[in-house]
């Protein structure tokens, strides 16, 4: 019987827990130092995408989606997932010849993609002047969720099999002999345990460094407004994604969530972050504000809507763009689940089934690719690992060729 302990209460923590549970593993409990959900994931916008640079990147995104329409009728336990479809805006020329690479690279993979004509674009987005749109990629089975309810989702159905969690509680320290994990010890005992999946967020460099590892999980500052209701805008209009802008907006009930990926973006130093530390952040009205004030060029009303809240944290991201997934090699028991590079509420579902695979005795080579190895032992230094991974925030919606396509 494998004995296993999921750090920690997050999109992550909680889908790998509903999976591994699923696949038979049993005696698996949750380790959280504060709610579920109440760190990263509960401040997520949402937005599910599965159009891609990546055929591998497609399928996991599919299979996510494909949870998330079944969840609810599968264990009873709604995400509030809304298939709305999602569209693709290019407002310069060098973008479209991008949009037709991502949609060939969608197609690879099965996923249904198609350019909208104007009048279509204009039927599908009454919301928005689409004067100055050079494409638009329409993917109809794309979509949004509310992250609160997915994270609640898998706990229960995970609850329902057998998973046990212990929130309230920090994993402080982890015994290892032999070059295998024996247990975790927290803030309230030690507990023997022969397996550890570090799903720890922002947090998860720290709880690798728990078992001697050095890790580049690298917490980036990422923010969007929620504004009051404004005309025009309903729940059921697809997704956006303006990446010339460096946008993405889809509607809260009757407002606008809007969110946006910074030019020089505020990392954190990773080996700065303690355990238990709290990681928190303040909304940058000037970014915010920026984010606004560009939309606007596609959707006037914004400037003139009531700014009702702002959501924030800092996502983990990884130095070359690819999730940390897999086993620690060299130290039996001991698994990361993280670096999720801003995806890991959409792709929970999937990453977790890659964590499952990832432990199987032939992984695939693109699980395979995921493996922390890629970074241990350690010959990278941390100045530039962190300033790789700002890149890979702030290069999110930069065209291809200035960057490798690779895992995007
Ligand atoms: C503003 C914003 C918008 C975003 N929008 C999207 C989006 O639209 N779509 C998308 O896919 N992603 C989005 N993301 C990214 C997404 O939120 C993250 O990729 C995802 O939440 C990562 O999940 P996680 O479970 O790895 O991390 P977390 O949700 O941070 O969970 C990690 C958990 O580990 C716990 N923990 C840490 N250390 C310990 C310890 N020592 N002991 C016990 N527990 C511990 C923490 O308390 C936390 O609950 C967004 C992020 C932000 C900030």
């Amino acid at each position: 019987m494998l004995r296993s302990r999921s750090s920690a209460g997050g999109a992550i923590g909680c889908a790998v827990a509903y999976v591994l549970a699923g696949a038979g593993y049993r005696d698996i409990q949750v380790v959280e130092q504060g709610e579920l959900a109440g760190a990263t994931s509960g401040q997520a916008a949402g937005l599910v995408g599965q159009v891609r640079a990546t055929r591998e990147r497609c399928l996991l995104a599919m299979s996510s989606v494909a949870t998330y329409s079944r969840i609810e009728r599968e264990t009873g336990y709604p995400a509030d997932w809304r298939q709305t479809g999602s569209v693709r805006i290019a407002t310069r020329a060098e973008r479209v010849a991008e949009f037709e690479a991502l949609a060939a690279t969608a197609r690879s993979a099965g996923l249904e993609v198609e350019f909208l004509s104007p009048a279509r674009l204009a039927e599908l987005c009454p919301m928005l002047d689409t004067a100055s749109a050079m494409a638009a990629l329409w993917c109809p089975t794309d979509g949004y969720l509310q992250p609160n309810s997915l994270v609640t989702a898998y706990a229960r159905a995970a609850r329902d099999r057998g998973v046990t969690f212990a929130t309230h509680t920090t994993v402080t320290g982890l015994s290892l002999a032999r070059g295998a994990v024996t247990g975790i010890r927290t803030d309230r005992r030690a507990v023997a345990t022969d397996m550890v999946i570090n799903a720890a967020g922002p947090w998860a460099g720290a709880v690798a460094r728990l078992a001697g590892q050095d890790l580049p999980v690298v917490p980036v500052r990422h923010e969007y407004f929620v504004t009051g209701a404004v005309a025009g805008w309903n729940p059921g209009l697809p997704a956006l994604r303006i990446p010339d802008l460096r946008l993405y907006v889809r509607a809260e009930g009757p407002g606008i969530l809007c969110g946006g990926w910074e030019p020089d973006g505020l990392s954190l130093d990773p080996r700065q972050v303690a355990i238990g530390q709290e990681l928190a952040v303040s909304p940058d009205w000037d970014v915010l504000s920026g984010f606004a004030a560009d939309f606007a060029s596609l959707a006037p009303a914004v400037t003139q809507a009531e700014v009702r809240t702002a959501f924030r944290g800092f996502p983990a991201f990884s130095p070359d763009r690819r999730f940390i997934v897999g086993p620690v090699p060299g130290l039996r028991g001991f698994v990361m689940a993280g670096a999720c590079n801003a995806h890991g509420v959409s792709g929970s579902a999937g990453l977790a089934q890659h964590v499952l695979e990832s432990l199987q005795p032939d992984p695939s080579p693109y699980v395979q690719s995921l493996s922390p190895r890629r970074f241990l032992p350690r010959t990278w230094d941390w100045d530039s690992a962190r300033d790789q991974a700002k890149q890979v925030y702030q290069s999110y919606y930069s065209l291809a060729p200035r960057r490798s396509a690779r895992d995007r």
